[in-house]
């Protein structure tokens, strides 16, 4: 039985939220896209196998602190002041999942700090106000995250609806139409090569720049290596947290 991840983020939002605040369990400087600081939020609306982030995701009413807009973009600046970053973002779960939360932290931030959204697109194709409010914010940048490569990988890998795999797809047109900067990453390492190049031309039919879409690869981490493991799933590429590639089991 395959859930509806709207609703399930819906659910989710009512217990990671109070008010305008949100929960988060982590503030850290990152080595992502040359150096990042990083607000880890905790909710999601999907649930997929190769989560690194499976613990929270999971069990997100019980990590971490509430934090107001005002502070969680006061401790993004300090983080990327302190170590001469140019670029802030919130991740390790889901950030749209509270969007009057994240706009306001968008508020907070001083305009010379880049701000990285990365996102499953999933609320962001379900509600096309979204993008206009987001491009509000030029210094917004959004990545959105496909997770596989057709609506049966997509349901597969994430428990959710096959159907919900063409929000992320809306995301990218409402986002375009906005005005808001924004690529494609894809989740390929469970998907042969004839469901890479389907997707690639379904892409290039938004934007031809999308077909350029960032592959994402499955990390091996000794928990998701169990999990998939123990949920009998092959992938066709994969790397260990080294950073060396290993051959498909
Ligand atoms: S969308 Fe991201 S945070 Fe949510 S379950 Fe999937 S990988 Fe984890």
């Amino acid at each position: 039985m395959r859930f509806d991840p709207l609703a399930l983020g819906r659910h989710t939002a009512r217990r990671v939220t109070r008010g305008q605040a949100r929960r988060y369990y982590r503030f850290r400087p990152a080595r992502f896209y040359g150096g990042t600081a990083t607000a880890d939020c905790l909710g999601c609306n999907l649930r997929c196998v190769f989560c690194w982030a499976w613990q929270q995701v999971h069990h997100a009413p019980r990590w971490g602190h509430f934090y107001e807009p005002e502070a969680v973009a006061a401790r993004l600046t300090a983080i990327a002041r302190e170590r001469r970053f140019s670029q802030v973002r919130v991740s390790g779960n889901e950030p749209t999942l509270a969007m009057p939360h994240l706009l306001e932290v968008l508020g907070r931030l001083p305009g010379d700090l880049a701000f990285i959204l990365e996102t499953n697109g999933i609320v962001l194709g379900a509600e096309k106000t979204w993008a206009a409010e987001l491009a509000a914010f030029p210094q917004v940048f959004v990545r959105v995250s496909l997770k596989g490569c057709t609506p049966e990988e997509f349901a597969r890998l994430t428990g959710a609806r096959p159907e919900a795999f063409f929000l992320p797809l809306k995301a990218l047109e409402h986002l375009l139409a906005a005005g808001v900067d924004c690529h494609a990453a894809v989740m390929v390492s469970f998907s042969p090569p004839e469901a890479r190049a389907a997707l690639r031309r379904r892409l290039a039919e938004i934007h031809p720049a999308l077909a350029d879409f960032e592959a994402e690869e499955l990390i091996l981490y000794p928990a998701v290596a169990a999990r998939l493991a123990r949920r009998g799933f092959d992938y066709v590429s994969a790397w260990l947290p080294s950073g060396e590639p290993v051959p498909p089991p």
